[in-house]
């Protein structure tokens, strides 16, 4: 089902500004971290749980599972679809060794875990793609994951929502990454189709093949604020149309001027959000 009908482009204004891309690190280990927006060092243990800025209230990225804990009733937590494995099809140099090692270093079996799960007490289908697992690329395990998600949710009547977090394709896996962008695409029809509810849920970054497909068919489209919300990326944007972008280019709030996310929710209010959005279209 549609709700909102969308605009089919976002319209470019001028500015004579130029910022560099948006440096958003993850939060490392040691005891301060600098805030990539207000640059104040903050105290490891003053982010908390929800990995905050209290000076400014940028918000930090976080991995999928700590999101799958900051978002869903405890030990509601159901994971599925662990049986898909990472293959090397185009037996790129050092693919799966590179996987090895990112799989070791994240304890993350590939980009995106999927599964079900209650939030304030509704059931839903989850999936939740991790940037730091090859910058939250879609390949084809990611995309299997995700369309198997909207089958078994078709098949037991369950919404869909997705916590997306991606550069894009998969270099590694060429064109069958780009053939993901249809494949779930099909499936997401399907499951809309049938009139059941999905909702995307935009955090930092979602860009690329992400954003070309799943990424904007929900039917409700949040966002997490100052999330960076595009398809390519500024630089070759500006070298294409020989144009300075604004400063405010692909944030979430200018995608939101320009009509193509629904809400910008605040991560303290997501939990309580998505409850009540899966409370309304039960
Ligand atoms: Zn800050």
């Amino acid at each position: 089902m549609r709700l909102f009908k969308k605009r089919a482009f976002i319209p470019i204004t001028k500015s004579s500004q130029l910022e560099d891309e948006k440096n958003a690190p993850k939060v490392p280990d040691g005891m301060f971290t600098q805030c990539p927006n207000c640059k104040r060092a903050i105290y490891g243990k003053d982010l908390g749980s929800e990995k905050i800025c209290p000076e400014c209230g940028y918000t930090f990225r976080v991995g999928a599972q700590e999101r799958i804990q900051l978002t869903v009733d405890e030990d509601s937590f159901e994971e599925w679809n662990l049986d898909v494995v990472t293959e090397n099809p185009l037996d790129f140099p050092g693919y799966e060794e590179k996987i090895q090692t990112i799989q070791k270093r994240t304890g993350l079996h590939e980009a995106v875990v999927t599964g079900k799960a209650r939030i304030e007490g509704m059931e839903t289908a989850i999936c939740v793609m991790d940037s730091s697992f090859i910058m939250g690329s879609m390949g084809k395990v990611v995309g299997e994951k995700i369309t198997r998600t909207f089958e078994r949710a078709l098949n037991e009547s369950l919404p869909v929502i997705i916590f997306t977090a991606s550069g894009g394709a998969r270099m590694q896996e060429g064109i069958l990454s780009l053939m993901q962008m249809a494949k779930i695409s099909g499936a997401v029809a399907r499951h809309s189709e049938a009139g059941l509810l999905y909702i995307t849920v935009l955090t930092d970054p979602t860009t690329g093949g992400v954003t070309a497909s799943f990424a904007m068919q929900g039917d409700i489209i949040l966002s997490e604020p100052r999330a960076l919300v595009g398809f390519a990326g500024r630089r070759v944007i500006e070298q294409t149309i020989k144009e300075t972008l604004p400063d405010d280019f692909q944030l979430a709030e200018s995608v939101l001027r320009n009509g193509f996310i629904d809400k910008i929710v605040p991560r303290k209010d997501l939990r309580q959000t998505l409850g009540l959005l899966l409370e309304l279209h039960q």
